[in-house]
């Protein structure tokens, strides 16, 4: 146990003496302009979301630990990797690990039309053993549909993913590093499980030896989470272990075959893969999921999802199936590193302001042409003219006005292109001085946003 100097324990006051200043293992700091290219792929996410009919969600970060352990007592994101904690009140709370639980409560909570469709995006938090690709705080974007059995769903849903990733330049069924691999399985109802489960458990128990240790341990508590096992030695078990498709039912099986349908009939490439399961326990009949090509197989899975019938009733609500996905933010744009697409954004602001009347004229200027809707930025401090230059030509702004006690007086700004407009930025920037006597222009004060529209104009 800690103690103080003193032999007493310790107090919050003593704990908030020598705290460590360091962002928690599994979790990160993030600054422009990666917050930016975060905020592009945000906005790609909702605006695919939106043109298929789904409307923004946002739920709480927490909850009562009854909403997750919901999803399944027996998947390691529960038992396991829960940020669980009891709050002032002495209420039991989570941390959410996902958020689809979160979005089936809320539906309980508050019943809306049905079909129900909604989109997210936000963090979740699972303590997991960190690593690249593996963040105990990460991101997701997603979208779930409550109160349809239809399988047209399913596929409605595959293709948001599918050309949501698409427009960051990664091509589910694309060869090489761009590409992803989509998998798809059927779960079966839940009413199939019970034979199937059976049937693997006996045939587990067989060869019990040959298995791994950890694969055993999992086999006593969720023989379905042993055929997820990465773990060579038991490879050659799993591969010949029995399919769940020859214990599913004609309805399942039929709505299994309507899914493949709908993705032949948009060119979506997909593998059946018998053997994909996922983490969380509350899937049935469709399931699926996306592996980068250019990701190292333990964590190669961008996303993932499937149906989940009887979820939204186990939380309270009405027995109306669900179906969903959700995708990793950081691993989807570690993707995108490897495979050389969707890079940072280079973001530079329009105008740069540079003054040194030690009046008001700048904090004016800038107001004016941020109304006018221009980024626009500038120095502080009563720099010197030549530190105020440098800085506009460090900025990468396309534009720099200048007001010194001339133009101050004569009522006039100087408006000097430091780059070519439209964001071409292949010249780089000039050099602060560079061709000023052909490109700097005095313009009487009032004409500045009309010049700055001129001169910005592609
Ligand atoms: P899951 O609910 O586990 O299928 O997660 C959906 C997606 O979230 C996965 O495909 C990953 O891309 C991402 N994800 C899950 N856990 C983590 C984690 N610990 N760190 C980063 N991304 C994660």
């Amino acid at each position: 146990m800690v103690t103080t100097q003193g032999g007493r324990a310790p107090i919050l006051s003593d704990l908030m003496a020598r705290p460590s200043f360091q962002a928690t293992p599994g979790t990160r700091d993030l600054f422009a302009p990666d917050t930016d290219r975060w905020r592009v792929l945000t906005g790609i996410f909702a605006d695919e979301a939106s043109r298929a009919g789904f409307g923004q969600v946002v739920t709480p970060m927490f909850e009562d630990i009854g909403v997750f352990t919901r999803l399944g007592e027996a998947s390691d994101v529960v038992s396991k990797e829960l940020y669980d904690f009891e709050d002032k009140g002495g209420r039991r709370l989570a941390l959410r690990p996902e958020l689809t639980a979160s979005v089936c409560r809320a539906f309980a909570q508050n019943r809306q039309l049905l079909p129900w469709k909604s989109w997210y995006a936000g963090a979740a938090f699972r303590q997991e053993k960190s690593q690249r690709g593996r963040f105990r705080q990460f991101d997701q974007v997603g979208a779930e549909v409550i109160g349809s059995h239809d399988p047209d769903l399913d596929v409605e849903l595959i293709a948001l993913a599918v050309r949501f990733y698409e427009q960051l330049g990664l091509v589910v069924g694309a060869e090489g590093p761009t590409g992803l691999t989509l998998l798809i399985n059927s779960l079966g109802d839940k009413a199939d499980r019970p034979a199937y489960l059976s049937a693997l458990t006996d045939y587990f128990n067989a060869s019990l030896d040959q298995l791994s240790e950890q694969s055993q341990q999992t086999l006593a508590v969720n023989p379905l989470r042993v055929l997820d096992s990465k773990r060579p030695q038991d490879a050659e078990l799993v591969a010949a272990a029995p399919v769940l498709a020859d214990f599913i039912s004609a309805e399942a099986t039929a709505a299994f075959e309507r899914v493949q349908q709908g993705l032949d009939a948009l060119g979506i490439t997909y593998t059946v893969d018998p053997r994909l399961v996922r983490g969380l326990d509350y899937y049935t009949r469709t399931t699926f999921e996306f592996a980068a090509n250019s990701l190292e197989s333990a964590q190669n899975a961008v996303g993932g999802g499937g149906r989940y019938d009887g979820l939204v009733a186990d939380l309270g609500g009405p027995d109306e199936p669900g179906v969903g996905f959700a995708l990793g933010i950081d691993r989807t744009l570690i993707a995108c590193d490897e495979a050389g697409v969707f890079a940072t954004p280079e973001v530079n602001v329009d105008v740069w302001v540079v003054c040194t009347t030690g009046g008001l004229e700048a904090v004016g200027i800038a107001d004016e042409l941020r109304q006018a809707g221009y980024s626009v930025d500038r120095s502080f401090d009563n720099r010197s003219m030549k530190a105020q230059m440098k800085a506009a030509n460090r900025s990468g702004a396309a534009i720099a006005v200048i007001v010194g006690d001339g133009e101050a007086a004569a009522g006039t700004v100087s408006v000097r292109p430091m780059r070519a407009p439209s964001g071409d930025t292949t010249g780089g920037p000039a050099e602060a001085g560079q061709d000023a006597g052909t490109k700097q222009r005095e313009i009487s004060r009032p004409d500045l946003v009309g010049t700055i529209k001129e001169l910005l104009q592609p």
